[in-house]
């Protein structure tokens, strides 16, 4: 007969003995949020209550018990909203040239969508890699000389072997298909050279990208007709991929050139996304009342409108865009501005240009350059390296284009406060940082501070009142999921990707300024990408826990 009574005593020993690890083993979740103001993503009061978290998914919602969390986050007075999701970025190549800079993670950022403007890092086919690495160059990200990619399902995967600190989302760039038909050509393509920027489109929807982005300003998207974006967005629209658009122009001709993204996305039956909603220059600050106009008329006849905008007043882009178009689009530019014997007549043609339409040189910050020996020059105006060089600003201007190739980019400060804030009260407006060659020398501070930025602007004692914080976390989730049909994501929900911020209402704010722009935000506490913390009590720790989304996933 068993002895009861040792088998009892054994037991009880055994279980005394357990190491924690083994003890631990026997709780329920992996993580219990304990007493956090939860604001799910839709709503605008939060409730008060507990998360758990198991592996990668959120798996319950309401009062728990400390007892059955492995790891037990005590959150009374931290605000528990879903990871933001930073719908417009180009952070293409950012894990193969910055890996674990950790800038936007400690924003909140568990998402990343990148291959806007009509560039993306894939599909790079064949003979054009070239001119998608000057692309790239001439933003400031100095990308790899040899990509070991070419289709878009082989970049997700070399990234994600890279290491993500947030998952990423990707479109594909107009420009990558455009030239890999016609490299960097002024024409317009064939109908069967369209079939075949399709058929590369059709074939990156397949392997995951979630629609297709236009950069009209930019080069080759510049070249590019009505008849040709319509047949590409079409592609995109027969699953209700969105059509991303960086719009013709965003100053003298914006509304021109929003009726014109309508028309296509009407045209081509596809949602339509407008990239960094803006009004640039003084003088186009009024035309913001009439883009509004055009947007909610196109909703109200049932087309899908959305846009996202960011927190700040300057711009980034090439400097190379802010010439006439004729001479920005000229394939020999570099050579012509190389050449010493048409200086002259490039300068008159340019002093000719900017008295027409004239142009604040101060207003006009270096950003990036490509050589050393400039590197000193990045954060000042072009009028100011004028002063310097003992130059005008149009014969200083030419001199850097000339010496860095193009391989410049500048900061553009032309946006008016009060139209920024029209844009970002849209319901329809989502949050998107626009940021890009976030680990050099001075990038933009949008880059560092874009999401502390807009839950800064919130009432900082009324958390539970004021539907600003409900709103501004609205436009960082549910609504960006919403837009790029994101399945499990941007919600705080059982089910749902554990991609969740803690953060301080009383204390969030960004650091990050022009003259700082590398500053960190303060009042992000916990951010968590897939079930596990990258951010812990405020601190960055690499654990690539990131994914590399797919529209299919
Ligand atoms: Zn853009």
């Amino acid at each position: 007969m068993p002895n009861y009574f040792s088998i009892l005593l054994s037991l009880v020993f055994l279980t005394a003995c357990m190491t924690p690890e083994a003890r631990a083993q026997e709780k329920t979740y992996d993580y219990i949020i304990k007493d956090a103001l939860v604001f799910d993503g839709e709503s605008v009061q939060p409730i008060k209550q507990d998360i758990a978290i198991t592996g990668n998914r959120i798996v319950q919602l309401g009062q728990l018990t400390r007892e059955e969390g492995r790891e037990v986050i005590e959150a009374e007075g931290l605000v528990a909203a879903p990871g933001f999701i930073d719908l417009h970025t180009h952070s293409d190549f950012n894990p193969f040239v910055y890996p674990d800079l950790g800038n936007k993670v400690l924003q909140g950022v568990t998402t990343e969508v990148v291959g806007n403007c009509g560039m993306s890092a894939a599909p790079v086919t064949g003979a054009h890699k070239e001119h998608i690495a000057e692309v790239w160059r001439r933003e400031g990200v100095q990308i790899p000389s040899k990509l070991s990619w070419e289709s878009f399902q082989e970049y997700g995967e070399e990234i994600e072997l890279k290491g993500l600190d947030a998952n990423f989302a990707s479109l594909v760039g107009h420009g990558n298909l455009r030239s890999a038909q016609i490299a960097m050509n002024p024409r317009d393509p064939t109908p069967d050279e369209v079939e075949e920027m399709k058929k590369l489109l059709r074939e990156a929807l397949d392997e995951g990208a979630f629609g297709v982005s236009f950069g009209l300003a930019y080069l080759p998207g510049t070249f590019s007709k009505k008849e040709e974006l319509v047949e590409i967005c079409r592609e995109a629209g027969l699953k209700k991929n969105p059509c991303v658009f960086h719009m013709r122009s965003e100053s003298k001709q914006l509304v021109e050139a929003v009726q014109e993204a309508i028309e296509i996305a009407r045209e081509a039956n596809a949602p339509l996304h407008i990239s960094h909603l803006k009004a640039s220059s003084r003088s186009n600050w009024p035309k913001i009342h009439e883009v509004f106009n055009l947007i909610e008329k196109a909703q109200s006849e049932g087309l899908v409108v959305t846009a996202d905008a960011y927190p700040y007043t300057a711009g980034a882009a090439e400097l190379g865009v802010i010439l006439p178009n004729a001479i920005y689009q000229d394939p020999g530019r570099v050579a012509r501005f190389k050449d010493l014997t048409k200086r002259k007549k490039l300068l008159r043609e340019l002093r000719r240009h900017y008295e027409a339409s004239p142009v604040s040189w101060d207003a006009i910050k270096i950003a990036t350059v490509a050589q050393p020996k400039n590197f000193p020059l990045q954060g000042k105006s072009i009028q100011q390296i004028a002063e310097t060089w003992g130059k005008t600003p149009v014969e200083a201007l030419v001199e850097l284009l000339a010496e860095e190739e193009f391989q410049v980019s500048a900061f553009y400060f032309s946006q008016s406060e009060a139209v920024m804030e029209e844009v970002l009260s849209k319901p329809y407006v989502a949050i998107g940082s626009d940021s890009i060659a976030d680990g050099s020398a001075s990038p933009h501070p949008r880059s560092y501070g874009t999401f502390p930025k807009i839950l800064a602007r919130c009432p900082k004692d009324a958390v539970t009142r004021d539907p600003c914080w409900g709103r501004s976390i609205h436009q960082m989730t549910v609504l960006p999921a919403r837009i790029l049909g994101l399945k499990d994501r941007g919600k705080i929900y059982p089910g749902f990707s554990a991609d969740l911020v803690l953060f301080d209402p009383a204390t969030v704010q960004d650091k990050a300024d022009y003259a700082n722009p590398k500053a960190q935000p303060v009042g992000i506490q916990w951010v968590f990408v897939n079930g596990k913390p990258v951010v812990r009590n405020g601190k960055y720790k690499p654990v690539h826990s990131g994914l590399f989304l797919t529209s299919q996933k």
